[in-house]
């Protein structure tokens, strides 16, 4: 495999990276991983993102006993007092080799809106054109129970679509994918999936690790996905030395590569892909609508096609598709509101419900 240049990329660093065993900030990894970030940026100009987890880490380690506190509180105290930790220690790292970082806090609902969505894709630009290193954290604060991300693996995941990254690099404290129990000696990394095949998914390692939320299912999961948009996603150990220059440029060391189907998605498209967990309403649709709109026209969804909807939403609001035997088939923005779509099912009408630049279809 040859090695690609990347002109823009997306580095995630878990908890398990950031944090000693102790609990405290490791910050000599820290400090190398910041070196890493700044020495690429200088000798090759590429762009880079970091998704840094570690708030609550650090924020444990400085104050770990907390007063009769429940757990939802205790996480808003330790991720408040860490990311203050995490931030500052990144600033000083980053400021000894002559780079501004900057720090951006985001939550799950800041993605289901198509205008915070664009806010936020622009600031982190500007951020990208003024040479800054963005750092983003999910705001722990008050991101609690149902509002919060999977991990920030699925954080990772957004930005990196968000942002038009061509890599996204998910860093952890094992090597990568293995195909078997990462304990037994003859189990090995697995170096290439190709984001199709569903076949490796036996092989993941339902273990979580340590301090940070995800485990490797949710890993793979955003790494499939995220491939699926037509990005390269690497999972790899961010406990090694160089493991991100390594990567970019292809050298032997373990890491697993997912690879791209070739499908690239539109922005409009991409924000959609990730906004399942929004919707608002399910529309079924018959079997000829069904066909159209796997077909190679780009077609519309039309009312007329439509059997059956389910749920109250807004013009604007994103809806699910299935078909008549509930199996899903995407995800789209509205063009009325279910009232309006109601009345008008199975007509012919002006405008479709869904235009297919605003549809989002399932593989
Ligand atoms: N946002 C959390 C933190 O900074 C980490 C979430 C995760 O482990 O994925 O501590």
């Amino acid at each position: 495999m040859h090695k690609k240049i990347y002109k823009r990329i997306a580095v995630k660093v878990g908890s398990n990276v950031l944090a000693s065993t102790d609990g405290t900030l490791d910050i000599g990894r820290i400090s190398h991983i910041v070196d890493e970030i700044s020495n690429l940026k200088k000798q090759s100009g590429v762009e880079i993102i970091l998704i840094s987890s570690g708030a609550v880490a650090a924020g444990r380690s400085l104050l770990p006993s907390t007063n009769r506190m429940d757990t939802v509180s205790a996480r808003q105290l330790w991720s408040a007092v860490g990311q203050v930790k995490l931030i500052n220690t990144y600033s000083q790292l980053f400021a000894k080799n002559q780079l501004f970082c900057a720090q951006v806090l985001t939550t799950k609902e800041n993605f289901s809106d198509r205008r915070h969505y664009l806010n936020m894709k622009n600031c982190i630009s500007t951020m990208l054109d003024n040479n800054v290193v963005p750092i983003v954290n999910e705001n722990d604060t008050i991101s609690v129970t149902e509002l919060m991300f999977t991990d920030n693996d699925e954080l990772s995941g957004l930005i990196s679509s968000m942002m038009n990254c061509q890599a996204l690099i998910i860093l952890s404290n094992v090597d990568g994918i293995y195909n078997g129990n990462p304990n037994d000696e003859n189990t090995s990394v697995i170096e290439n999936i190709n984001a199709s095949d569903r076949s490796y998914e036996n092989y993941i390692s339902m273990q979580k690790s340590g301090f940070g939320r995800g485990g490797m299912h949710t890993k793979y999961n955003v790494a499939r996905k995220i491939a699926l948009e037509g990005i390269d996603v690497f999972i790899a150990n961010g406990t090694r030395n160089n493991i991100i220059s390594g990567i970019i440029q292809n050298e032997k060391i373990p890491f697993t590569r997912f690879h791209p189907n070739g499908r690239k998605l539109k922005s409009s498209k991409k924000w959609l892909a990730h906004s399942d967990s929004f919707a608002k309403g399910i529309i079924t649709v018959n079997q000829g609508a069904k066909e159209a709109l796997f077909d190679m026209n780009a077609n519309s969804l039309l009312l007329i096609g439509v059997t059956h909807i389910k749920g109250f939403f807004k013009k604007g609001d994103i809806i699910r598709i299935q078909d008549e035997e509930g199996n899903q088939l995407g995800l789209g923005k509205s063009q009325y509101n279910s009232d309006e779509a109601n009345e008008l099912i199975g007509k012919k009408a002006r405008r479709p419900l869904i235009y297919y630049d605003y549809m989002f279809l399932y593989e």
